[in-house]
């Protein structure tokens, strides 16, 4: 297909803190797995682009929904240096957008549909990881594509979906036709928008945590997207309390609307206290480490394990955070405590799992507060330094 199309576009200028060395996959001036210590003065352009053209492993997909992530609102912001906040996987310039969904519009030859094991037609509406893993290194053979070594990253280092179209390989998309019952018109591509950020909330909860059985009680700190996919991912794996910990009303309004039980402020109430008072004193046998506050919440976190009644609790470390976390050995010990770090959303049928929680009812789009069209994606993704009360921006592309 030929053509021009636009792209919402990360460009930042490669100037490296003094003392930083190229790592095993930093290229100069393009790549590097250290964001926040080489690219300076990001902004953000709409440029235009070739349509791009698939291999024959790949398809080229007509993109129609894709909403803003926090981790693009700290790509396009600079501390006062002038250095970006996100300390991950870059190379710009780079199309923006990774929680995305759309209909395949060519495919390659060799590019099979997971749903039907048959070669991609045209037509199919489809939503896709984020992580393109690339299948060959020891990690992604062992089993564990989130831990990749030679990873690439739609919108963060290859291009993204705040844009007409793209190109992605077959090995990372999943139908959404199951959703078609449930969603009509627009609806199934803003649904099918919130897998990503939905499995990287499973993914935490469910493969990392360990799941939980029907019944038990969970606390999740922080209410930002993550937080509050979780309530919804817990409910419907049978959780009795679902309890979140957050201060913005907004966002502790929309986690009760998508099915925590209760609301803690801890701000204004003691975060521990009101745990073992919610939960009779028994505490919780799941808690998600969402705000990445370590310093603040362990302290807590570690009086509930000690003083509730339940054993064997386990702590999801969600949230990214810089800072150590105070924790005692010895609470872990008495009370067989557990303390497991999550990352990532792919493998383990995670993706093709949410969609048919959603097609079973869970419905996640309320977590969508606000459409916008592609040209209002840059100033929403400005204010989104500062806007804590939305949740998921949507951008519907036309
Ligand atoms: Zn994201
Ligand atoms: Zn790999």
């Amino acid at each position: 297909m030929k053509g021009k199309m636009q792209g919402v576009t990360l460009v930042a200028d490669w100037d490296p803190k003094p003392g930083f060395k190229l790592g095993p996959k930093d290229v100069d001036g393009r790549q590097t797995y250290l964001g926040s210590q080489v690219w300076r003065n990001p902004r953000i352009e709409i440029r235009e682009y070739d349509i791009p053209t698939p291999g024959p492993k790949e398809v080229l997909l007509q993109v129609k929904a894709c909403g803003i992530c926090g981790s693009d609102v700290h790509m396009a912001q600079a501390d006062e240096e002038g250095y970006i906040y996100y300390p991950g996987l870059t190379g710009f310039p780079s199309i923006l957008g990774h929680e995305f969904s759309g209909i395949v519009v060519e495919a390659g030859k060799d590019a099979f549909d997971k749903s039907t094991n048959k070669p991609f037609k045209g037509g199919e509406r489809v939503t896709s990881e984020e992580m393109l893993w690339c299948s060959q290194c020891k990690p992604c053979a062992d089993g564990y594509p989130n831990h990749c070594e030679r990873l690439d990253e739609i919108g963060f280092n290859v291009h993204g979906a705040f844009a007409q179209y793209m190109i992605l390989p077959a090995r990372t998309l999943w139908s959404l036709e199951p959703l078609a019952d449930i969603y009509k018109g627009d609806d199934i591509f803003l649904a099918g928008s919130l897998t990503e950020p939905t499995s990287v909330a499973f993914n935490a909860v469910i493969e990392r945590g360990g799941g939980i059985r029907p019944g038990d009680r969970v606390v999740i700190l922080g209410g930002g997207p993550i937080g509050v996919a979780a309530c919804a991912v817990l409910k419907k794996a049978g959780a009795s309390k679902v309890i979140i910990s957050e201060p913005q009303k907004e966002r502790a309004d929309l986690a009760l609307k998508m099915g925590a039980d209760y609301a803690i402020n801890p701000l204004k109430e003691n975060f521990a206290d009101r745990v073992l008072e919610l939960t009779d004193g028994m505490g919780a046998d799941l808690f998600m480490e969402a705000t990445g506050l370590p310093e603040v919440v362990y302290p807590d976190i570690e009086r509930v394990i000690w003083e509730g009644r339940t054993l064997n609790s386990t702590v999801v470390v969600t949230a990214r955070a810089e800072a150590k976390m105070p924790v005692t050995g010895e609470v872990l010990q008495v009370r067989r405590a557990e303390i497991i770090g999550a990352q990532g959303h792919s493998g383990h049928g995670t993706f093709p799992r949410v969609i048919a929680c959603m097609a079973d009812g869970m419905d996640m789009t309320p977590m969508i507060t606000k459409k916008i069209s592609m040209e209002e994606v840059p100033a929403n993704i400005i204010e989104l330094q500062t806007n804590r009360k939305e949740s998921k921006i949507t951008c519907l592309v036309k």
